[in-house]
């Protein structure tokens, strides 16, 4: 083999690879978050929560301060903090009153928080199939869903691009329903100047260590009713002890954990909330460098961006018609993976969980299922979300752009091993 052979020969085949050196793993933490951490340390305040009615149920001085901040930068009115976002998921759930057998509607295309923070309050999750190009829920098939045990809508704004919040609310008001947004992959993303997540009832962000900012573990629930917001803050610490001494005349849900985010991580989470906007450019740009390079590939399709919308790009979303090129995505992916392309991922279906496939969540016999006559039988077999099951088995495929911290020549790097392989396509083919 000559030199020019080996750089357009694929490494699947013996090839050189496209991409030689390893990506740098994206460390956010700076000589900022030591200080912050360390100061805390000192203090010798790591928390200052009480459960119980009095000044420090709130928590103690950096959760209040990041709240405050996470108030201002997000322009809500509340921001609660918790030391998850599926804990600030359950407690979302609680806030809006769900019942024992009500329905939530939620797209199946997510983490597997969005839809057991519905069965933690014993509460039936209806899946909703997703949209092709944005892989967000579809309001069409909400609208399909809703039965008069519709409770609310709990949407996610997927790989950091928010769901059609517009076509929801329009669809929640007709039904009267609440909207809860998971926008745990998408802080800072945009819709119509607004940040994702402030436009629902609720909304909120995730801090773990895989997101675009993290302290850790952590989360932020953000939302404009102060009802909401309060209750919120009551699950998160101990409602049940606290009701009677404050006064609170709802009881319902009103059974509290100990959701409650560290003084440590919440002064760390102020130093990473400074640096979120940076990140979340850096991100775009990688993204609009690759979608130049990569959207003239025939039956590879790059991330839409809706009007009037901004993306976080936690992952890059691409898919491939599989049919028009001949080559399966197995293969595909697996001719990336030896061009040293590392980040590649593939998504999930929820309902296809054996959780939710057995109907096995809280003992063995079919609760909280059993709770709604309606929906005791309710189909979460295969088919039931052709579009998600579609691209969950044969279409999708993800760069994970969130993990890592990419450099020009790592860009370049990856266009190259999808032009390689592109360029390699009848051969593939033939190895089908
Ligand atoms: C990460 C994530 C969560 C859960 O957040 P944690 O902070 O890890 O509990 C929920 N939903 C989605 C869509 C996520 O990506």
């Amino acid at each position: 083999m000559n030199e020019q052979e080996k750089t357009s020969q694929l490494a699947l085949f013996g090839g050189q690879k496209s991409i030689t050196k390893t990506f740098q793993k994206y460390n956010s933490m700076g000589e900022e978050e030591v200080e912050a951490a360390c100061e805390v340390v000192r203090s010798g305040n790591l928390s200052n929560f009480l459960g119980a009615w009095h000044d420090d149920f709130y928590g103690g001085p950096k959760v209040k301060q990041f709240e405050r901040t996470c108030e201002a930068y997000f322009g809500v009115k509340h921001a609660v903090t918790f030391n998850s976002w599926t804990s600030g998921l359950i407690a979302a759930v609680g806030a809006i009153g769900l019942a024992p057998g009500d329905e939530v509607i939620v797209p199946t295309w997510t983490m597997c928080a969005s839809a057991t923070a519905i069965i933690h309050w014993n509460g039936i999750p209806v899946f909703a199939d997703i949209e092709p190009h944005t892989f967000n829920i579809d309001p069409k098939s909400v609208e399909k869903n809703i039965t008069d045990k519709t409770k609310a809508i709990l949407a996610v704004d997927i790989f950091g691009h928010s769901a059609d919040i517009e076509a929801l609310a329009k669809i929640a008001d007709e039904h009267n329903l609440k909207i809860i947004s998971d926008s745990a992959q998408a802080p800072a993303a945009r819709v119509q100047g607004k940040f994702a997540g402030t436009l629902a009832d609720l909304g909120g962000f995730s801090l773990n260590y895989h997101k675009h900012i993290n302290t850790g573990e952590g989360g932020i629930l953000v939302t404009n009713d102060d009802r909401l917001a309060e209750r919120s803050r009551l699950i998160r610490n101990h409602a049940e002890a606290v009701v009677g001494p404050k006064g609170e005349e709802e009881l319902e849900n009103m059974v509290g954990y100990n959701f409650r985010l560290g003084e440590i991580e919440a002064a760390i989470g102020i130093e990473q909330l400074k640096k979120l906007d940076r990140l979340v450019v850096s991100r775009q740009s990688q993204a609009t460098f690759l979608t130049n390079h990569l959207k003239t590939l025939e039956g590879l399709t790059t991330p839409i961006i809706r009007d009037g919308h901004s993306h976080a790009f936690y992952i890059y979303g691409l898919t491939v018609d599989t049919e028009l090129i001949g080559v399966s995505r197995a293969k595909i992916a697996s001719a990336l993976a030896a061009e040293g392309l590392s980040l590649i991922t593939e998504y999930q279906n929820i309902h296809l969980l054996p959780m939710f496939q057995r109907k096995i969540a809280y003992g063995g016999s079919g609760f909280p299922w059993t709770l709604n006559e309606a929906r005791k039988n309710i189909s979460y077999e295969k088919g039931i979300c052709p579009v998600a099951e579609q691209l969950n088995e044969c279409s999708f495929l993800g760069l994970v752009l969130c993990l890592y911290d990419l450099q020009q020549d790592d860009l370049n790097g990856i266009v190259s091993a999808f032009k390689k392989v592109w360029a390699n396509l009848p051969l593939l083919r033939g190895a089908d």
